[in-house]
């Protein structure tokens, strides 16, 4: 049988109490002090004894605890921890500490006493308050740069999705989806790009990494905006498991780019024409004076031949003067070539790979580019020797030439290479830039490089020749493989640097 002391003393239990606790007055005074408390708060029971309770508050909350106060006293009832009553008390260090505290009306012949009990609960709120403010930071960040957040589990063939990206998807209460609702909304033309980025990022083999741009549909009013989007796949076991990432709305961003491309295109344009037309009128007053020489000498000629009087010598008098002016015409045509080229070329050090890069971004700015991109970039190659823009112009126009070539193309794959190129015992940089278009037939092989050669309706067919002249005017050259099977392959070289 158990034996319970029925003798236990109120102070012994309250000595030997984990709590801290103190019993005061109905008017606040501390009568008595355990040996909790006293660790807590840093004081003697004797100190504390007599003393009103507001002295452990911290004075800014003492006129919050006199109203709480006079709340218990009006009802004293029990209250117990964890109901809200939490207090900021100051210890004798000057430490505040937030801590629940429950109470205990006892009475003791009339008299009313209070028993209070505390319990830290600091550590627990200093968590929550740190989460909170994370949270909340999470939260304004992602307001501030309006990023969507979503999380495509794989496996179960869902992706859930934030309010943010809901909202861009014109499906605000779903808070889960599946993968093939969510393609549904994508552009049909930009599925296919991303779905080889998407399944690029989830080979195994690969860095995990996911970034695409493409644009969404408004079902209702066919309206689209551009989504660039971005995030990292993780693995399981060698499997790709989940795919989180965010979204941003860059519509706007994309307009603007947009409308700028135009402008530049529109003046590239008329000055490539402004070129066009001051080229031609430079070679046709070259030539003129020549060929009307040659027509006089000709007429000569004819005439001799057509008269009685016909001598050998006219003739050949006239030839001779034929001779003499086509030749002249063709040293013309030289000088004039020699002043267009003239002016030094500004070369510098640089890394031929950066190039690449650099020319990406114009190209995928300019609002080409929709394709998947395989670089394959030799990473130790030494820096050549060349002019930066020059260059940056002969990668931009092969890049958006394959994009234009790749539109027709269900999974369109630019493949950028560079390497070290030994030819003719000479070491030079190449760079192979190949498409998965359509490529050329046989006569459009030989003449793409001929000034003014397009199949576009809107093209200059200037691109290349200029490009070709650029290469070479930095030391290289820029050539064709006709021996590819599908697809254009465009190749050139340029020296390294000394
Ligand atoms: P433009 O782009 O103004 O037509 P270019 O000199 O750059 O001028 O190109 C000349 C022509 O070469 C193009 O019209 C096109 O027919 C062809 N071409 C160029 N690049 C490619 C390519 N990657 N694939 C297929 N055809 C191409």
């Amino acid at each position: 049988m158990i034996t319970v002391p029925t003798n236990l003393s109120f102070v012994t239990m309250f000595e030997a109490a984990a709590d801290a606790m103190l019993l005061a007055e109905e008017s606040g005074h501390i009568v008595l002090v355990n040996p909790a408390a006293q660790q807590l708060f840093g004081y003697s029971a004797d100190e504390l004894s007599g003393l009103a309770i507001e002295i452990l508050i911290v004075p800014r909350y003492r006129k919050q605890y006199r109203y709480h106060q006079e709340l218990f006293l009006n009802k004293p009832t029990k209250r117990s921890m964890g109901a809200g009553n939490e207090l900021m008390v100051l210890s004798r260090d000057g430490k505040e500490m937030l801590l629940d505290i429950s109470l205990s009306p006892i009475r003791v012949q009339q008299q009313l006493y209070v028993l209070i009990t505390f319990n830290a609960i600091n550590r627990r709120l200093d968590v929550e308050e740190a989460l909170r403010i994370s949270e909340e930071r999470l939260r304004l960040a992602k307001q501030a740069a309006g990023l969507g957040i979503f999380d495509y589990d794989i496996k179960r063939n869902i992706i859930y999705w934030d309010k943010q990206m809901r909202k861009l998807w014109g499906e605000p209460s779903e808070t889960t989806v599946s993968y093939e609702e969510f393609v549904a909304r994508i552009h049909p033309e930009d599925r296919a790009a991303r779905q080889t980025v998407i399944e690029y990022a989830m080979n195994p083999a690969g860095n995990g990494e996911f970034k695409a741009e493409y644009r969404i549909v408004d079902p209702i009013n066919s309206s689209e905006r551009w989504i660039s989007a971005s995030g990292r796949v993780y693995f399981e076991a060698g499997y790709a498991n989940r795919l989180i990432g965010v979204t941003r709305d860059v519509t706007e961003q994309k307009n603007t780019q947009k409308k700028l491309q135009m402008q530049r295109d529109e003046t590239e344009n008329i000055l490539k024409q402004q070129i066009a037309a001051r080229t031609a009128s430079a070679i046709a007053h070259e030539l003129n004076q020549p060929l009307a020489a040659i027509s006089a000498y000709s007429e000569v000629a004819l005439h001799a031949i057509h008269n009685d009087g016909f001598t050998s010598d006219s003739l050949k008098r006239a030839l001779e003067g034929c001779v003499e002016q086509a030749q002249r015409a063709g040293r013309s045509l030289h000088e004039l070539l020699a002043f267009l080229q003239k002016g030094e070329l500004v070369t510098e050090r640089l890394n031929l790979n950066d190039l690449i890069r650099d020319a990406l971004t114009i190209v995928s700015n300019d609002g080409h580019g929709k394709f998947y991109l395989a670089l394959r970039l030799q990473q130790n190659l030494p820096v050549v020797q060349c002019n930066r823009i020059q260059v940056q112009k002969v990668l931009v126009n092969l890049f958006r030439n394959a994009d234009e070539a790749m539109r027709a193309v269900d999974l369109p794959t630019l493949t950028i290479t560079t390497q070290i190129d030994t030819m003719n015992g000479t070491d030079k940089a190449l760079v192979i830039v190949q498409d998965n278009g359509p490529g050329l037939d046989a006569v459009m092989t030989k003449r793409i490089f001929e000034p003014f050669f397009t199949t576009k309706p809107a093209g200059i067919g200037m691109g290349l020749a200029i490009s070709r002249a650029l290469i070479e005017t930095n030391g290289g050259h820029l050539w064709l493989d006709s021996d590819t099977q599908s697809g254009a392959k465009f190749l050139f070289t340029l020296p390294f640097a000394p």
